[in-house]
């Protein structure tokens, strides 16, 4: 595996040449959706984020175990208006079943990834599969005298974990830092210090989701599953830890917290984040109430959007920029990436009707030195807008050979055919939408159309040598015509 890729390790601030802890394996964990509500375009930037690395590091040749989680553990409440005995009263099916609200949502939430062409990963692990091993971890923690328990729940001493580590290492921060900007939530008064955390909480009595352990019947808390299903499926010391900037802190600070006080060290080689995508500079969440769902983009229905944007276009968007810089949502922005995208995969095409010179003539294009420009691109860690800037030189060399402007061996055709295909198809991993598709077949529909007419016009003529061509041409294509009082009828027989 020769190659010099360099990714971005949030926990040191620089980029680092990648190198796994085993090769050829990688290990890879990535946070995943919760699975209460549908995935809007914030959860497709992770996903495509997170592909495309798993893609490279594969085209690369490594073995990749990536696993992305379902956070499915969620802190569901009983109606708040019925009592306990109303509900011990309902019928069984008549309440609401958390594992049926999850499986739903996970459903649609597997279903967007495909139309977005994101992989899936090698395990996807639930949370609520996993309340042993979190256990486990919470026993450990509290063995090491890093955490206590206090009215059924645990919390992590995250005061006396500061005095032999650092907490905020991966955030920077110090804890003075995160005690000026802890808000006061539920269980503060259980705590020894506010900037203390859950890593089991005591179910209430409307908690609907609820395990047995020895401090309580409750349910973990937020930051166990990903070191505990880490661990698990990755080993004690692993590769790449991913997800979106937003989980730096708390979510990964308290990871890493969590792994050094039950192991002695952190598990994670390689931390990396993706930044968010913002709508009129505001991160798009589901708690600020301004997303997007992807199902929405994809039919155009949100007063937000001017049109239907195609999955293929919404990846293409997000590809764009680079994974470490905002995107900001816009309808022109993603008109430019639809746009942009029926470029490149027009000169997809193109290359497929270039006819290469003769031997002994020689191209006018050097389509060897795109390849090396694509692969410096993603290994300068993951320039996906780069490589899109170079491919889009590639298609201005098909468009030019197409117009008789240069020539191109054979050889060299093939290069650039496979550069286009390694690149965009495998690597980016766009592939033909449906409604590029569609807008193809409306347009070859309308050529089509255009030739009858012109045989109608000869018929008149009483031009047979042309009406009969056409026909011929079309038919030896595979069209089957109909004349008819309304006009010629087509169909492709294909
Ligand atoms: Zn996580």
């Amino acid at each position: 595996m020769e190659h010099q890729l360099i990714i971005y390790n949030t926990l040191n601030r620089k980029k680092e040449l990648f190198v796994p802890l085993h090769a050829p394996h990688v290990g890879m964990y990535v946070c995943g959706p919760t699975v209460y509500g549908d995935p809007h375009l914030g959860h497709a930037r992770p996903a495509i984020t997170f592909d495309l690395l798993f893609r490279y590091l594969t085209h690369l040749g490594y073995k990749v175990r990536y696993v992305r989680n379902i956070t499915d553990v969620g802190h569901l409440e009983h109606d708040a208006d019925e009592g306990e005995d109303k509900i011990a009263k309902k019928a069984r099916l008549e309440q609401l079943e958390p594992m049926e609200v999850a499986q739903y949502y996970t459903n649609r939430y597997h279903k967007a990834m495909d139309a977005l062409n994101v992989l899936p990963p090698s395990i996807e692990p639930h949370a609520s599969g996993h309340i042993i091993e979190q256990e486990q971890l919470v026993q450990q923690i509290l063995d090491n005298g890093y955490a206590y328990v206090s009215e059924g729940s645990v919390y992590f001493d995250v005061a006396k974990y500061n005095k032999d580590h650092h907490y905020g290492k991966l955030s920077g921060r110090n804890l003075d830092d995160v005690l000026n900007t802890t808000r006061e939530l539920d269980g503060q008064d259980e705590k020894r210090n506010p900037a203390d955390f859950a890593l089991w909480k005591k179910a209430q009595p409307e908690h609907i989701m609820r395990w047995p352990s020895p401090w309580s019947d409750g349910f973990p808390g937020w930051h166990c599953e990903c070191t505990a299903m880490g661990k698990k499926y990755l080993g004690s010391h692993f590769d790449i830890h991913g997800g979106g900037m937003d989980l730096v802190f708390p979510h990964h600070e308290c990871e890493i917290a969590q792994s050094v006080a039950s192991q002695g060290d952190d598990m994670v080689h390689y931390w990396m984040h993706n930044n968010m995508i913002t709508i009129n500079g505001q991160k798009m969440g589901k708690s600020l109430g301004n997303f997007i769902t992807l199902n929405q983009f994809f039919s155009g229905e949100h007063e937000k959007l001017a049109q239907a944007y195609s999955p293929m276009t919404i990846r293409f968007f997000i590809l764009q920029a680079h994974y470490r810089s905002t995107v900001d949502f816009s309808n022109e922005a993603l008109q430019a990436a639809e746009k942009g995208l029926a470029r490149l995969m027009d000169a997809i095409h193109g290359l497929d009707r270039i006819v290469p010179c003769k031997a002994g003539q020689a191209s006018t294009i050097d389509v060897h030195a795109l390849r090396g420009k694509c692969y410096e691109a993603m290994n300068d860690d993951l320039n996906s807008p780069i490589v899109i800037a170079h491919l889009f030189d590639g298609a201005k060399m098909v468009n030019n050979v197409l117009a008789g402007n240069d020539t191109i061996t054979a050889d060299d055709l093939a290069h650039l055919k496979e550069t286009f295909r390694i690149f965009c198809y495998d690597i980016l991993g766009l592939k033909e939408d449906n409604a590029s598709n569609a807008a193809r077949e409306e347009a070859y529909g309308k050529v089509v159309d255009m030739l009858l007419e012109e045989r109608l016009k000869a018929k008149a003529n009483k031009d047979w040598a042309t009406s009969d061509k056409i026909r011929n041409e079309l038919t030896a294509l595979g069209f089957e015509l109909k004349d008819g009082k309304e006009g010629t009828e087509w169909k492709l027989n294909k």
